[in-house]
């Protein structure tokens, strides 16, 4: 029950998403203004937003111009929908959940779980506009950034017999992968990656625990060229031709950070 409304809610901030990474590019207001056809301009009412089922009912058109609709829409929002899950799941698992919980609503769990439900809707923003428009937006990432930064800060404040744990190792784990992703742009002159890759390792880097970091990294390695290689041989791409690389280190940190127990299991 609870898995499925946190679901739920999950896929409505994944309409709100899509809006997010639209504005970011066309550089409109990213709370407010409602919300218009990307081909025709006309403005939506409520009933053309429902999250999936006006996709689904639309068969994938706009009401108005029947202009195709991108798949990226009901996607992300269902991939929203599993962060939500996800999320709240790996929170109040082994806790009793129930409604008497709301009334500390301000308890760190469900700070904690805020925290990481913007952290991976970011992940999702960076890695859509990436791989549509080979680029990553800053606006996005830097103030991931900050928050994970001072959301770190607080953590270690809260619990400071785990200072190190909570501020210092991460701050360390991005500043390596920060120097670490910075060699290859610069080495590869821009070609490996950009320098928005190099930005969102850090993000990473104070997001995910120290030594999962390095794991989320090889794991993006190894399915980016996987996917490089299928891509090659089906023809599709050369070696010369540019890959978005942000998808794959998002994905990376997203499987670390929901299998991090199983990992830790396998490893220790
Ligand atoms: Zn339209």
């Amino acid at each position: 029950m609870m898995l499925l409304s946190s679901f739920l809610f999950g896929l409505i901030f994944g309409s709100f998403l899509n809006v997010v990474i639209h504005r970011l590019k066309t550089r409109q207001n990213v709370i407010f203004g409602g919300s218009s056809c990307p081909k025709c301009q006309t403005k939506l009412k409520w009933h053309d937003l429902v999250p999936l089922l006006s996709f689904i009912y639309l068969r994938g058109r706009c009401r108005y111009c029947r202009k195709k609709i991108s798949r990226q829409y009901p996607i992300v929002e269902i991939l929203s929908g599993l962060i939500w899950a996800g999320v709240f799941y790996q929170n109040f698992n082994n806790s009793q959940f129930s409604i008497l919980n709301f009334q500390s609503i301000f308890n760190f769990q469900f700070l904690n779980a805020g925290y990481e439900i913007f952290i991976l809707s970011v992940f999702l923003i960076v890695a859509v506009y990436d791989f549509k428009w080979k680029i990553i937006p800053d606006k996005a990432v830097y103030p991931a950034i900050a928050v994970s930064f001072f959301y770190n800060a607080f953590s270690a404040f809260k619990f400071q017999n785990e200072t190190m744990e909570i501020f210092i190792y991460p701050l360390l784990a991005a500043v390596i992968a920060f120097l670490f992703f910075f060699l290859i742009y610069y080495f590869s002159k821009g070609n490996a990656m950009g320098f928005g890759d190099v930005k969102l390792a850090f993000l990473i880097g104070l997001f995910l625990p120290p030594f999962s970091v390095f794991f989320a990294f090889t794991l993006a390695f190894i399915i980016g060229a996987v996917f490089g290689i299928i891509l090659m041989l089906f023809g599709k791409k050369t070696l010369k031709s540019q890959i978005a690389f942000a998808p794959f280190l998002v994905l990376g940190a997203v499987i670390v950070f929901f299998f991090q127990n199983f990992i830790d299991l396998l490893i220790f």
